[in-house]
C-alpha cells in the first residue's frame, strides 16, 4: 500500500521503509519548539531527570511571544526561566525582545524548517510548517522536555484527509477564507487526529502566507497536522530562507485516505467564523449588520508581509471608525521592519489605527487590546472560544486581513467591496 505525505515523513523519521495509519512509532526530530508559557513547565520536568545538556542546542527553539515585552512581573518570571535555561544548555535558537516574533512567523522565517522536517512544539499551532511540507505538530510541555532530552518523540501514525484544491482564488481571497470554508464544512472535530493533505493545481495559487495560514489552522479541525505539497513557491521561499538541505516527500498514487474532497478556489468567498466556534462560517454577503469595537490584525495566522499590505491596501486614504480601536500587530521583527519600509505603517497610523511591537498578545487575551464585557473584535487570528480575548461575555468573529480593515473603516463587519 502507498503512503501519503505525512507517513512518508514520519517512516524515514523512525528508521523504517513503511508505516500504516495507527502504529506507534518513534521519530528523531529536527526541531523542538517552546514558548514563554509552554517552556518553563518543560524546563522544570526536564530538570527533574538531572540532565545537565540537551540533546542538539541547534534543534531546540525558545520563543518567548506570548506575554513579551513581558505584561507583568510573571511573566516576567517566566521569560527569565527560559533565558536563564537557554544560556545555561548553550541554545542557539532563544530569542530575546528585539529579536523575537510570533513563534510559527519566525521559525520559518529563520529558515529552522525545512520541507521533510519533523517538528514537535509545546504550542497547538505548531503545525503551521506543513505549509512548507514538513510534518510539525502540537505537544505538551512534557514532551517537549523529553524532545529536548532525547531528541526523539512517539507518534501514532494518522489517517489522512485529501484536500484536493483547483481553480484561482477571486480578489480578496486568501487563505484564511479558505480554511474558514473547509472549517466551516468538516467542522471543529472533522479531522480529528488525522493529517490535513492539500494537493492539487489550485496549491500553485496560494501563496507561501496563504499556505501558512491554512497549515496554522489544522488544529482548529482537530488535525494532527496539515500538509501541502512542496513545489515552486516552497523551493523558492526555502532558498530564500534557509541554508539546510531538504526533502520533498509526494504522497504516492495508491497512497489511502479516509476522505477526500475537491475544492474550488474560485467559488469561496470572503468568510468570516462567528463565535465562539472557527466552523460557525458565514460568507460575507450572510453577516448582517453586527457593529464592532475592535479590530485586530496580526497573529501567527495572518501578521506576515502580505497581510500587512492587504490591510494597507483597504485603510489607504481612509479612516477607522470612531468607535473601533483597531490594532495591527506584525508578527516578527523582519515583518515590522518591511512594513515600515514599504510605507505601510503611514497608511495604518494615517487611518488612525495603532501598530504594536511583535507578540502574541491579545490572540490569547493576553495584553495589547483586552475585550471588555459585551464587547466584539474582528480579528485575523485563529481562536473565538469563549473569552478568548478578554471578557467571558465578549466576542471573537475570525476574518481575513482584508475583511479585518474594512470592518475597522465602518464600524461594522464588512468587506471591502462595501467601501465606495
Ligand atoms: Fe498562539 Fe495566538 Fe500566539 Fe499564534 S499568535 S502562537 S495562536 S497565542
Amino acid at each position: 500500500m502507498g503512503m501519503t505525505m505525512t507517513q512518508k515523513i514520519l517512516a524515514a523519521h523512525a528508521g523504517l521503509n513503511s508505516v500504516k495509519p495507527g502504529q506507534l512509532i518513534k521519530a528523531k526530530l529536527d526541531m523542538v519548539l517552546g514558548n514563554d508559557i509552554t517552556s518553563p513547565v518543560a524546563i522544570k520536568e526536564f530538570d527533574k531527570v538531572g540532565l545537565d545538556k540537551v540533546f542538539d542546542i541547534n534543534k531546540i527553539a525558545i520563543v518567548p511571544d506570548h506575554f513579551t515585552p513581558n505584561k507583568d512581573i510573571k511573566s516576567a518570571e517566566q521569560v527569565k526561566i527560559c533565558r536563564e535555561f537557554s544560556k545555561k544548555m548553550g541554545i542557539v535558537n532563544f530569542f530575546e525582545v528585539g529579536q523575537m516574533g510570533v513563534e510559527h512567523a519566525l521559525l520559518p522565517e529563520k529558515g529552522l524548517v525545512v520541507p521533510g522536517d519533523v517538528v514537535i512544539g509545546a504550542d497547538s499551532h505548531t503545525c503551521t510548517y506543513g505549509a512548507l511540507g514538513a510534518f510539525s505538530t502540537g505537544i505538551g510541555s512534557t514532551d517537549m522536555a523529553a524532545g529536548m532530552a532525547t531528541g526523539e518523540a512517539w507518534f501514532k501514525v494518522p489517517e489522512a484527509i485529501k484536500f484536493k484544491l483547483k481553480g484561482k482564488p477571486r480578489k480578496w481571497v486568501g487563505g484564511k477564507d479558505v480554511i474558514l470554508h473547509i472549517i466551516g464544512m468538516i467542522g471543529v472535530d472533522g479531522a480529528l487526529y488525522k493529517s490535513m493533505e492539500f494537493t492539487g493545481e489550485g496549491c500553485r495559487e496560494l501563496s507561501m502566507d496563504d499556505r501558512f495560514t491554512i497549515a496554522n489552522m489544522a488544529i482548529e479541525a482537530g488535525a494532527k497536522n496539515g500538509i501541502f505539497e512542496v513545489d515552486e513557491k516552497t523551493e523558492e521561499y526555502v532558498k530564500e530562507h534557509s541554508v539546510r538541505a531538504y526533502t520533498a516527500y509526494k504522497a504516492d498514487e495508491d497512497a489511502e485516505y479516509c476522505s477526500a474532497y475537491e475544492i474550488d478556489l474560485d467559488t469561496i468567498k470572503p468568510t468570516v467564523a462567528f463565535p465562539h466556534l472557527p466552523e460557525n462560517a458565514r460568507t460575507i454577503d450572510n453577516v448582517g449588520d453586527i457593529k464592532i469595537h475592535q479590530v485586530v490584525i496580526g497573529s501567527c495566522t495572518n501578521g506576515r508581509i502580505e497581510d500587512m499590505r492587504i490591510a494597507a491596501e483597504v485603510l489607504k486614504g481612509r479612516k477607522v471608525h470612531g468607535d473601533v480601536r483597531c490594532i495591527i500587530i506584525p508578527a516578527t521583527q523582519k515583518i515590522w521592519k518591511q512594513a515600515m519600509n514599504e510605507g505601510l505603517f503611514d497608511i495604518f497610523i494615517d487611518s488612525g489605527a495603532a501598530v504594536s511591537t511583535p507578540t502574541c498578545g491579545p490572540c490569547l487575551g493576553g495584553h495589547m487590546g483586552i475585550l471588555a464585557k459585551g464587547e466584539r473584535a474582528v480579528s485575523t487570528t485563529n481562536r473565538n472560544f469563549v473569552g478568548r480575548m478578554g471578557h467571558p461575555e465578549s466576542e471573537v468573529y475570525l476574518a481575513s486581513p482584508a475583511i479585518a480593515a474594512a470592518s475597522a473603516i465602518l464600524g461594522k463587519i464588512a468587506g471591502p467591496e462595501e467601501l465606495d
